[in-house]
């Protein structure tokens, strides 16, 4: 009998552990090499103080995919699903109303009475259109490997063409057809900015987000803390003897025939295997270690990329009663805060931002009668804003408006603090120019268009993870390490 193929992979995110997993229990041997001295990418943590903080993602949609993975390799989902009511509240500058999204459209349409008449129908009607463009998208766009353009045209082909004015049409406009009130056109179109782009401009067939979120599968967090999911897969890769050496940062490679041959690290150590896989950003990875001239720093910046986040975690002293689990904080300017967050080269003035409080519904995370604060603002990335020597002004900013809204003094009650820039978050995951999602998701990033998860010229070289196919998010990762692994057991099929 010969040997089992051995795996390699770069990087322990999200879609790499997926894979270690898929593959592992398909009987391949796989180590992963990581620069950090922990598993897991963005989907990370800090503990600091007696406060535990979600590092980034904080909740999640398609968690169906999550019981997929597990129930694929027959084991138990070894973490508690959670599922979130309200999906989120969210506050806009000048209205006295929190409005809190629920699922439930009797509720939701509660909510919004006196402000948007009839809610009820109306939503049901937009949502049938968005429900149809995802199961008609969802086998022939995200859930499948591409081997070229011309296939992936063939494919979309397919689509009913009921569709197609959807392609022509923006977020807004599709939303627009269908309410009337700003309130509910800005809160549908948040969704489109963790694309890549405003709802102006992106196109109206990612509605379907908003079908996923408020009535195929909601969003979901984790009992315990997001964590859990890495902790759940070390455990299930560790009887699966799946090595992970920590602190090792891959920094060339070595090919000869159109095989990859081997990684080395930065201390001059080679690392050989059959297959590899590259779970660091795939367009940022193939310009700095393949060269290839697709993907230049110069290409590269023409590209469209997702937000740049600027974090801070911050561990409270005192209940603050005037917030909740997950919450949006907006400003009366929604068009033109579109407009410029994209291209401003200075901090946001007046920033909108996302607040998660954990400790509302996981009271471990903070000392008692304490409150853990995980703080998001999608700012510019470091191609515009390169430099963050000014990161203390925007917390300040965030921090008053925060303070004044909930009407709780956040600032003088802090117990500990973090602040991540977007410099930061290069430097630790190596996230091209701070890009917190990776590579946008226009038409033309998508598919086939998309760096590919299959090296085009390396046979035995894939990729997985937020840039490569079918995109980011921590569903959508998961699906990749399903895409990579249908084409490495039939490509490079172990004993
Ligand atoms: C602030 C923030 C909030 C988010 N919120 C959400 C959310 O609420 N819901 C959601 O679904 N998604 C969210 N996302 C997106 C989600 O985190 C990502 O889509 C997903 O985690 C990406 O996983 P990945 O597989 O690409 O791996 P990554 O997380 O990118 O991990 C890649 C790993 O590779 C390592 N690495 C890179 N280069 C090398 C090298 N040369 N050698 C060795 N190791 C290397 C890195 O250190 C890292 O550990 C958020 C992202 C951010 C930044």
């Amino acid at each position: 009998m010969g040997k089992n193929k051995e795996v390699l992979i770069v990087g322990a995110g999200l879609g790499s552990l997926a894979s270690a997993l898929r593959l592992s229990y398909s009987g391949y041997k796989v180590k992963i090499i990581e620069k950090q001295n922990t598993a897991g990418g963005r989907l990370n943590f800090i503990k600091q103080d007696g406060f535990t903080f979600d590092v980034g993602p904080s909740f999640f949609s398609m968690s169906y995919e999550f019981v997929e993975l597990f129930k694929s390799i027959g084991e138990p989902i070894p973490f508690e699903l959670n599922e979130l009511n309200p999906l989120y509240t969210v506050n806009i500058a000048g209205s006295d109303k929190v409005f809190q999204i629920y699922k439930d459209l009797d509720k939701l349409a509660e909510e919004f009475k006196g402000i948007e008449d009839n809610l009820e129908a109306k939503i049901r009607k937009y949502l049938k259109g968005a429900k149809e463009i995802f199961h008609d998208t969802e086998y022939k766009v995200v859930k499948k490997n591409f081997d070229s353009i011309l296939g992936f045209i063939m494919s979309m082909a397919t689509v009913p063409i009921k569709h197609l004015p959807k392609l022509f049409r923006t977020f807004w406009q599709e939303l627009e057809r269908h309410f009337e009130s700003e309130e509910v056109k800005i809160i549908f179109s948040l969704v489109a900015f963790f694309l890549g782009a405003t709802p102006f401009n992106t196109p109206s067939v990612y509605n379907l987000l908003n079908y996923t979120e408020l009535e195929h599968d909601g969003y979901w967090n984790v009992k315990g803390g997001m964590y859990k999911i890495v902790e759940g897969i070390l455990g299930l890769l560790e009887k699966k003897n799946v090595e992970i050496l920590y602190n090792t940062e891959i920094t060339s490679v070595s090919h000869k025939n159109g095989i990859l041959t081997s990684l080395h690290d930065a201390n001059g150590n080679e690392y050989k295997a059959d297959v590899y896989i590259v779970n660091a950003d795939a367009a940022w990875f193939r310009g700095k270690f393949l060269k290839r001239p697709k993907f230049t720093e110069e290409k590269l910046d023409k590209m469209e990329w997702t937000l740049a986040p600027f974090t801070m975690y911050l561990g409270v002293k005192g209940k603050i009663p005037g917030i909740h689990h997950h919450n949006y904080f907006l400003g009366d300017n929604f068009r033109d805060y579109a407009d410029t967050i994209f291209r401003s080269t200075v901090a946001p003035k007046k920033p909108y931002y996302y607040v998660n409080v954990a400790s509302k519904s996981n009271p471990e995370c903070a000392p008692e009668g304490c409150e853990n604060l995980f703080i998001l603002c999608p700012v510019p990335d470091l191609r515009i804003k390169p430099n963050w020597d000014d990161a203390e002004d925007l917390v300040d900013e965030i921090l008053e408006d925060l303070s004044e809204r909930v009407n709780f003094d956040i600032k003088n009650n802090i117990l500990t603090k973090v602040v991540y820039t977007p410099e930061k978050w290069r430097d630790m995951f190596n996230l091209y120019k701070g890009s917190g999602l990776g590579l946008a998701h226009g038409l033309n990033q998508i598919g086939a268009f998309r760096p590919s998860n299959k090296d085009e010229e390396l046979n035995n070289l894939y990729y997985v993870g937020a840039s490569t196919t079918p995109g980011t998010g921590l569903p959508i990762v998961v699906i990749g390490s399903k895409l990579i692994h249908e084409r490495i057991i039939h490509e490079h099929p172990t004993v």
